[in-house]
């Protein structure tokens, strides 16, 4: 096994992870970027983002992180297709481990993302990018005047419903119990909405369309005497069932909130342990957006900047 030193690792490689790696680059920091199983992260799997500042045109999502990528290796970023299995941090140098090497890195910026909760449906899959997305925000626009679904009934789903009902013409908010799990006034917002159906006690369990998501199977009061079964036609399909920060792998000594995600000190990205920083979605389960993670990754580069001039 190779053993690398450097003084910024980088784990992870949305735009969290290749911004703080231009910042670091061209801060002569030399950081090693790991770039993960998925390479650019949730964006490759999106269609076009159009909300991306300094795009009128829009761009896909792999073109952006590509785009991205390509800026992090012209600032000199050495980064490798590769996926960090274990860490020790509980001294420094911090430890790293993938398949082939062993870092020994000064700082460590976590920016490992989370990845969005599927039903585990094959038709998800099938028609991933053809109507069917995680996110309302990123693909809601090119559903102008069409029906669609979104399952769940917590804060995301209530919101992506709502986000949605400004630009669908009908929107279903599928809830597999009788009642919403989201906060009181996001419930009333959504019951209040006269384009909003809620389907309480509703499961999907299939999609169909010839090329594109044309409609939902659905199974009402599923296992009951009052099951039935039928079909929604829709246009778009989307998942509000949570996401899961990916954190696994740090989970031994690196303090999460209560839903997993990675605690930072206030505005910053500073973790519980000294000269290890979070950016992006793995430490911020509220906005979640690629210029919300590109702008941490920035100010995680900045407080690695300042945390290895203080050690000098
Ligand atoms: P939650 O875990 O709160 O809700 C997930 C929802 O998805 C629940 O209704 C759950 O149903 C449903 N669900 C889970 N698995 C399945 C499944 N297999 N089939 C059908 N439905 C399923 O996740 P959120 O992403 O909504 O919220 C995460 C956290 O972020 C929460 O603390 C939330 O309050 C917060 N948040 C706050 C916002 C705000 O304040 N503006 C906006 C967005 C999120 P069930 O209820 O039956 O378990």
């Amino acid at each position: 096994m190779e053993t690398i030193k450097t003084r910024c690792l980088i784990i992870g490689s949305g735009p969290a992870g290749y911004t703080a790696a231009i910042y670091t680059s061209r801060a002569n920091i030399g950081p090693l970027v790991i770039e993960g199983y998925q390479p650019g992260g949730q964006l490759t799997i999106t269609t076009d983002v159009e909300n991306f500042p300094g795009y009128p045109e829009g761009v896909s999502g792999p073109q952006l992180m590509d785009d991205l990528r390509a800026q992090a290796v012209r600032f000199g970023a050495d980064i490798r297709s590769d996926y960090v299995s274990e860490v020790d941090f509980s001294s420094r140098p911090f430890i790293a481990r993938t398949e082939k090497l062993e870092i020994l890195a000064d700082s460590v910026i976590i920016c490992t993302g989370a990845s969005a909760k599927y039903l585990g449906l094959d038709d998800e899959k099938k028609y991933n990018g053809l109507g069917v997305s995680a996110c309302a925000t990123c693909d809601g626009f090119f559903y102008r005047g069409k029906k669609v679904a979104v399952v769940g009934g917590g804060d995301t789903a209530c919101e992506e419903a709502l986000y949605l009902s400004n630009l669908a013409s009908e929107v279903y908010l599928i809830v597999r119990k009788d009642h919403l799990r989201a906060s009181k006034v996001m419930q009333h917002r959504v019951l209040d909405k006269e384009n909003i159906h809620v389907l309480f006690n509703t499961n999907t369990v299939g999609l169909y369309g010839a090329e594109f998501v044309e409609g939902a199977h659905l199974v009402e009061h599923v296992g009951t005497d009052n099951e039935r079964r039928y079909d929604l036609p829709i246009d778009g399909f989307f998942l509000a069932i949570g996401h899961k920060p990916n954190t696994e792998v740090f989970g031994e000594f690196i303090t999460l909130d209560h839903t997993g995600y990675i605690k930072v000190e206030g505005a910053g990205t500073a973790t519980n342990i000294h000269g290890v920083f979070a950016a992006g979605d793995v430490a911020d389960p509220t906005y979640r957006q690629a210029v919300t993670a590109a702008g941490m990754g920035c100010k995680a580069a900045l407080d690695v900047e300042r945390f290895l001039s203080e050690q000098a």
